[in-house]
């Protein structure tokens, strides 16, 4: 995929909601571009006593509403422009969701799953450390995102703490979100992108009268996301019949146990090899009849072929960037519905947000309680990107990036421009 596609695809949506909202042209100007694109350099031992040099991201694209927030990514096709497409749409996202933070996002340029586990323990290390002041609780707070789990979050909790001194070091647990439950993390905060991927669905069929019971579903990508929509999904009478991964794809008329398949991935670290179903193209996935396709895996993945052949109802977009515009406008003409990453996909940080408001309280919420407010939080947002769309007579995108913006002119509005 060609890299600059996904920023400038990010970009074309952003001037499409702009221009629905009349947003200001110096509003317009700020947002265009990240407050801060940090790029660092730094050197880790191999276990075989090498030093190698890794080339690692963290973009801040806007603080209006809070502090910077937003995934960190281990993948060997990270990129400045990716990163930069990304953050972005992590501030229209809290702005959308009405959370009390910016948007930011990062990485690390590599392939994690050549690497040992040390190996990884000592890359997140050295990057957290090579970040620095950079973030911070109150400034900037990672969180997981592809190639990166609960396990680096902690890794970079524990860096991060041991560089602040003794004194203020427990204040400092909140410098990211999505850690493990025994190291300050939230219950839910696991499932919580896959979750909120299920509620929106779930409203979606409420209000199309649409039984979800017996219905099917495709996913693209079988990891956080992917998995736990599987699951929920399945406890609602929804069978998976195909899935993909970076490995490749595999159909099931029968529908796919997404709990052993999920153990299998635990295991192998892919869907390769598993026992059920058959092996398909990647290009057969996407003309498998299903009611529902969630992709979950990367950004561009929906071209004009891919937005061709898909037969399905509904695309509920678990993965962020996985629709590019010419696919979009395929999509729409066919009259599938898409409901797009920055609501579909806002359970994962909303959840973060929780956490570090847990953490900043001392307290740790029952798991019936993080599960209330998501709900909450995913049909209430849901409900106001439906009305807006139909109200302006918009698509579902430019409604959920109009009432972002809409936020974000505001708040400009009210502030003004330092000094
Ligand atoms: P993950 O690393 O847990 O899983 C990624 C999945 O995508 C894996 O199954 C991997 O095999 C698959 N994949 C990678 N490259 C692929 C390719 N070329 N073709 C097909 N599949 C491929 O990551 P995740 O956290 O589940 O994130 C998935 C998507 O969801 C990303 O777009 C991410 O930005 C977005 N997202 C994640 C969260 C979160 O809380 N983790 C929140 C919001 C959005």
């Amino acid at each position: 995929m060609d890299k600059q596609e996904f920023l400038r695809a990010v970009q074309s949506y952003f001037e499409r909601a702009a221009d629905a909202v009349e947003l200001p042209d110096h509003v317009r100007t700020i947002l265009s571009q990240p407050k801060n694109e940090l790029i660092v350099h730094f050197p880790v031992v191999m276990d075989d006593g090498k030093v190698r040099l890794f080339k690692g991201y963290r973009i801040q694209h806007n603080n209006l509403l809070g502090p910077y927030k937003g995934g960190l990514r281990y993948h060997e096709t990270v990129s400045l422009d990716d990163v930069k497409a990304l953050a972005a749409l992590m501030t229209w996202k809290c702005a959308l969701m009405d959370i009390p933070f910016g948007g930011a996002k990062g990485g690390i340029k590599f392939n994690p799953r050549v690497h040992s586990e040390g190996e990884i323990r000592r890359i997140t290390r050295r990057f957290t450390h090579a970040l620095g002041s950079n973030i911070g609780p109150e400034y900037d707070i990672p969180a997981p995102d592809v190639g990166t789990s609960s396990r680096e979050m902690v890794w970079m909790m524990d860096t991060y703490m041991n560089t602040v001194g003794h004194v203020e070091k427990n204040a400092m647990m909140r410098v990211v979100t999505g850690k493990t439950v025994t190291c300050g993390g939230s219950r839910g905060r696991d499932k919580a992108t896959g979750q909120g991927v299920v509620h929106c669905i779930v409203e979606w069929a409420r209000d199309h009268r649409f039984d979800l019971e017996g219905k099917t579903v495709i996913i693209q990508g079988f990891g956080n996301v992917g998995s736990h929509t599987a699951m929920i999904l399945s406890r609602l009478g929804v069978s998976l019949i195909a899935v993909g991964d970076h490995t490749g794809y595999r159909y099931n008329e029968e529908g796919f146990n997404p709990h052993k398949l999920a153990e299998h991935v635990r295991q192998h670290g892919s869907i390769a090899g598993y026992e059920a179903g058959e092996e398909i193209t990647r290009e057969q996935f996407f003309q498998v009849k299903a009611d529902i396709f969630v992709p979950a895996a990367l950004e561009n993945q929906i071209g004009v072929a891919e937005a061709q052949a898909l037969r399905v109802r509904l695309i509920a977009e678990g993965a962020n960037g996985p629709t590019t515009p010419e696919g979009e406008r395929i999509l729409l003409e066919r009259g599938i519905t898409i409901l797009p990453d920055i609501l579909a996909n806002a359970g994962g940080v909303t959840v973060s947000y929780y956490e570090w408001v847990q953490n900043k309280r001392s307290e740790q919420w029952e798991l019936e309680e993080v599960d209330a407010r998501l709900e909450a939080a995913m049909k209430r947002n849901y409900r106001r990107v439906m009305d807006f769309a139909r109200d302006r007579r918009v698509d579902p995108r430019v409604a959920a990036y109009g009432l972002a913006l809409e936020r974000l002119k505001t708040a400009y509005a009210e502030r003004g421009i330092f000094p």
